[in-house]
């Protein structure tokens, strides 16, 4: 029995040891949720203009856009909270219109924070959320997954928004769902509260669970997500892995120099890569040199041996990654904004 299973089987959330990833790895692919031709306007505002993408069991699945691009109400279409003017959506063999009742078992969604009742505890909150499902998981587990057993006694009103936003992923737990929706959830939170949700959500990912995220945030699409799709004005942009995406732009590669011997030297070795074959184009600022080469190892052999020749000294080096960010600018042909 898998460690996945054994937890499962015991009914408990606290993952203890490490989740058997490998034998995860090597599952059959089940698609949980199937979304096809998706539409929906408000008035004249097309929100969702074509949206189609499936979901497979265990992944995180993540939506990322900018603002106005449709994210939520696609959400809220999968979630049955608003109908869709025209398009398919399936959780395996079920559909919102027949099947309502198994479907919100097995969904759950984080609910906005004016749903929580601000002048109880995250305890009481949580009892309370329990008590409108026939079955529910341990109030204490959640607590635990959600890292709020220190502040169980707390009036909601007194935490942090981090903790809020914490709560709110737990209240979507109670009901054990196999699927879960989080709308944003690190929207606003400063960058150590955003580390904690994600790691609420790797662990949800270690128990089995399937993510549907949205966010605004590039980096954290491209850390926590095993597919992310892109979407613009209403319509997915592209989706994949987030190595795949970045591995379809261009193998090319920004590498930076900068020169202890100052401008002089940025210029002779700007006009030395220029000559060279891998690199097809060059930036000076100072004693500081940007190029763009397909060839990273072969430019840095031909520009280290000119600098030894020259004897100028290099002071610093880097090859910048190529990001998901960028794979939005390539895509779209827009600058990314959180
Ligand atoms: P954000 O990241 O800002 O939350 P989003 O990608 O989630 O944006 P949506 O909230 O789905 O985008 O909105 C898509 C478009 O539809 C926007 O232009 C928005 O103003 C509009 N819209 C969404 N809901 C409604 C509504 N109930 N009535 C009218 N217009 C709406």
């Amino acid at each position: 029995m898998s460690p996945i299973e054994h937890i499962q089987k015991k009914g408990s959330y606290i993952v203890t040891g490490k989740a058997d990833t490998a034998s995860m790895k090597g599952m059959k692919k089940m698609t949980v949720l199937e979304v096809k031709n998706l539409q929906k306007s408000f008035g004249s505002i097309r929100a969702v203009q074509d949206i189609s993408f499936s979901v497979e069991a265990g992944e995180v699945f993540t939506i990322i856009g900018p603002n106005g691009a449709g994210k939520t109400t696609t959400l809220e279409m999968i979630e049955g909270l608003v109908t869709p003017d025209k398009g398919e959506i399936r959780f395996g063999e079920m559909k919102w219109d027949n099947n309502r009742t198994a479907i919100k078992m097995k969904i759950g969604v984080q609910p906005q924070s004016s749903a929580m009742f601000d002048l109880l505890t995250p305890e009481e909150n949580l009892d309370l959320f329990a008590t409108f499902y026939d079955k529910a998981r341990p109030t204490e587990e959640i607590l635990k997954l959600i890292n709020l057993t220190e502040h169980r006694k707390n009036q909601v009103s007194k935490l942090s928004g981090g903790q809020r936003q914490r709560l709110a992923i737990g209240l979507a737990m109670i009901s054990d769902p196999d699927i879960i929706f989080l709308d944003e959830p690190t929207t606003g939170l400063d960058p150590q509260a955003r580390r904690n949700i994600w790691d609420i959500i790797l662990e949800l990912k270690k128990l089995g669970k399937t993510t549907i995220l949205t966010t605004h945030y590039m980096e954290e699409a491209e850390k926590l997500s095993d597919r992310v799709c892109i979407v613009d004005q209403g319509c997915v942009v592209i989706l994949d892995t987030p190595s795949a995406l970045i591995e379809q732009l261009t193998k090319e590669r920004e590498v930076r120099l900068s020169f202890l011997d100052g401008v002089e030297a940025a210029t002779e070795a700007d006009v030395f890569s220029k000559n060279l074959e891998s690199v097809s184009r060059t930036e000076r600022d100072g004693a500081a040199l940007k190029l763009w080469t397909d060839k990273p190892e072969d430019t840095l052999h031909d520009l280290f041996k000119f600098t030894k020749e020259r004897n100028f000294q290099v002071e610093q080096v880097s090859i910048r990654e190529m990001s998901l960010e960028d794979v939005f600018i390539a895509f779209t042909g827009k600058d990314w904004r959180d």
